[in-house]
């Protein structure tokens, strides 16, 4: 038996049942069995009494005999119901679909063990359809049995739990030649981990709780270390191979700016990251960097300076926003920021005209524009650069891949490339997701920011809330209505924006109220965006349309109506509009009266935490990786044995196991590697494809 052995050959298949199996199942050899996991086991080792019992068990299993056992009728039903009974005591059980065959089957007053679940039902304990086993030599000895995952058509056929078993016993059997070793032994010692062996052994038949605990422990950890090597090794060849451009100076654009122009002092954090961004850019090697940064936590400033870092030594830059009005209040801030440098920036998006383009292409191409932000209409061939040296992408998970690669070839060596985003990214996912580029935190919020304030409120707190509202709009400050727009209805979300809208007109009319959503030409979404960043409309009723980015400080409350409508993220990037200022500010999530338990755990986790990083993993634990990160990326994140969301300890111990690995023998080339070599070469190099933003 190999491996790769076909299961048709193993005792009591036979082709019809493999086909069965590797049709639904896509169980097909040996190996694949024995990488099918148990779902569940039913714990018979233990032997409760009566006596022992309480409510709160999960599945028991008792010694001792049946008696009593009788059918009784009620109305046209019947049911049939026995007396079991050990030294101890005794408890009911219930039959409520049963057949003339399993009636038969119950013997009295032998030795039998039961095994089911306890209820408690007119103050006794009873248990609904026990599994029954007489005692026998068989049944002596006591174990964990697994539970697979099957299907009614496979048991129908007589692929039932009891064959599982055998099957697998038996392949289990074979363990010692068909599972090798793939960690060298010191890993083994040094983080406890049971060997490759014991681990598959005890997946399928733990001996008690603790080994199957040490088991699962074991093979998570493989899955965990062997997905990083991947990346570890991804980014070590990034490492060595990609050429960039060294920007070994810096010089007057950026000292020029930083003595004269730049408006506050710059978080420990800002300060930080630049160090890092700037330690990158130095050498001869291209940079590859995510940024990320809670919302309102700073980032434009780094992209700003880092900017005039690739200025200095001679080079262009461009900064890419998703949407149109990102880039226009981009290149607001930062032509504000830089008047008086003399230093040129341009600003190209879908609707720039035609004639406008025209000196912006020649500028970039003969040197004259330093700066370009801009949409994806960056990307377009016609864009040409004198000598790009640095591409910032904000807000990355708007862009896909390909779109992404087109930036890297705007220069014959690629430019360097900083990712900003302000989703923060659970901790566990950064390791698997992003490993393969270099992340810089900004993990500090400008001085003097206080914590939004966040509240949940229904339909019957309008008044007080529109009050509230009005309390802002009187210290002078904005505000922000935001409706859900969702896909699949929306012509009804248009409706009630425009119905909001209405409502909102009638009830504040001594103020100036926006209106802002997707269906506006671009130029009006910008108007009607510029007026409120100016002051000049009070309110702004709104589509999600606001969610990345915009900075308008002085707005100080939003109100998010259907909130129970977004997602966890979307409403923390929302809820990141306000606060960005020293004043208070205030975030009300409306909701209806009748909340999901999945909406529920969103609701409270806003009002609870500011910390995009707690967030992000709550999002995490309800929405799983694959959603979270798009269907992309999901198909590599399949783990048989990892969570995500679960096993953050684990993923971080395995991640130092990997960079020590990798520091001590980079090649893998150590005798002692070379089992870990040959496993990862046949199972993982293969996988993974996505990890890098080219
Ligand atoms: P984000 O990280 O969400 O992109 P921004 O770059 O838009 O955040 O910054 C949010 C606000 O904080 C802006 O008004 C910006 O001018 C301000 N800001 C940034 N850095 C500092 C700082 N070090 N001190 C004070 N205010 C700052
Ligand atoms: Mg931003």
């Amino acid at each position: 038996m190999t491996h790769s052995t076909s299961i048709e050959f193993l005792k009591g298949i036979g082709p019809d049942r493999a086909k069965l199996l590797r049709d639904v199942l896509h169980i097909a050899t040996v190996g694949d069995f024995l990488n099918y996991f148990p779902i569940r086991y039913l714990d018979k080792s233990k032997i409760y009494t009566a006596a022992e019992l309480h409510e709160n068990l999960p599945e028991v299993q008792l010694k001792g005999t049946i008696s009593n056992l009788q059918e009784i009728s009620y109305g046209a039903k019947k049911r049939l119901s026995a007396q079991f009974q050990d030294e101890t005591g005794s408890i009911n059980l219930v039959w409520f679909k049963y057949s003339k065959w399993l009636k038969d089957q119950i013997v009295e007053n032998k030795s039998v063990f039961i095994y089911g679940s306890i209820t408690v039902f007119n103050q006794a304990f009873s248990m609904a359809h026990p599994e029954i086993e007489v005692e026998d030599l068989e049944t002596q000895q006591k174990t964990w049995l697994p539970i697979y995952s099957n299907s009614e058509k496979l048991s129908k056929r007589g692929i039932n739990q009891k064959l599982f078993q055998n099957i697998l016993k038996n392949i289990t059997l074979q363990i010692p030649i068909l599972i090798q070793e793939n960690l060298p032994n010191y890993f083994l010692k040094a983080l406890n981990l049971m060997s490759r062996q014991d681990a598959y052994l005890n997946v399928h038949f733990p001996k008690d709780e603790l080994t199957l605990k040490a088991a699962n422990r074991r093979l998570k950890f493989e899955e965990a270390f062997f997905f990083q090597l991947g990346y570890a090794l991804k980014k070590q060849n990034h490492h060595t191979n990609a050429i960039g451009n060294p920007f070994p100076i810096v010089g007057d654009y950026f000292n020029n700016f930083f003595i004269n122009h730049l408006p506050f002092d710059l978080t420990g954090a800002q300060k930080r990251v630049l160090k890092e961004i700037r330690g990158d850019m130095r050498k001869s090697i291209q940079m590859n960097r995510l940024l990320q940064g809670d919302v309102g936590s700073g980032k434009t400033m780094v992209a700003l300076l880092t900017m005039l870092i690739a200025l200095d030594n001679g080079f262009q830059s461009c900064l890419m926003a998703p949407t149109e009005i990102l880039a226009q209040q981009h290149y607001n801030g930062i032509s504000d920021l830089l008047e008086g440098t003399g230093i040129t920036i341009s600003l190209l998006t879908g609707s720039v005209k035609k004639s406008a383009r025209k000196p912006i292409h020649e500028n970039l191409l003969n040197g004259d524009l330093k700066i370009l932000v801009g949409t994806h209409a960056l990307l377009e061939p016609i864009v040409q650069f004198k000598n790009l040296g640095l591409a910032i992408i904000d807000e990355q998970h708007r862009f896909g891949v390909a779109q992404r690669a087109k930036l890297w070839a705007k220069n014959k060596i690629p430019p360097h490339i900083l990712v900003m985003t302000a989703t923060p990214i659970p901790r566990t996912l950064a390791m698997s997701f992003y490993s393969d580029l270099d992340v810089s935190v900004i993990d500090e919020m400008p001085i003097g920011r206080k914590p939004i304030i966040t509240a949940h409120r229904r339909e019957k707190d309008r008044v007080s809330v529109y009050n509230f509202c009005r309390d802002e709009l009187k210290k002078g400050r904005q505000v922000y209505f935001v409706y859900p727009l969702i896909e699949e209805s929306e012509t009804l979300d248009y409706k009630n924006l425009g119905d909001g809208y209405a409502h909102i007109v009638e009830h504040f009319p001594e103020y100036k109220i926006g209106f802002l959503h997707g269906r506006m030409k671009p130029d009006e979404k910008d108007a009607a965006m510029q007026k409120f960043a100016r002051g000049e409309t009070h309110i702004l009723v709104s589509t999600t349309v606001i969610e990345v980015g915009v900075n308008v400080p002085n707005a100080s409350l939003i109100i998010i109506e259907s909130s129970e409508r977004f997602g966890l993220s979307q409403l923390h990037q929302l809820r990141g509009r306000v606060g960005r200022d020293s004043e208070q500010s205030y975030c009300i999530l409306m909701t209806s009266d009748k909340l999901t338990n999945e909406s529920r755990k969103r609701i409270k986790t806003m009002v609870d935490t500011n910390d995009g990083f707690k967030i992000s993993e709550v999002d995490l634990e309800i929405r799983g990786p694959g959603d979270l990160l798009g269907t992309q990326q999901s198909g590599v994140l399949d783990f048989k044995k990892l969570n995500l969301a679960e096993d953050a300890i684990l993923i971080a111990e395995s991640k130092k196991a990997v960079e020590k690995l990798i520091e001590k023998d980079p090649f893998l080339n150590h005798v002692d590697h070379k089992d870990l070599k040959i496993y990862y070469k046949n199972y993982y190099s293969g996988k993974i494809k996505w990890g890098k933003i080219s």
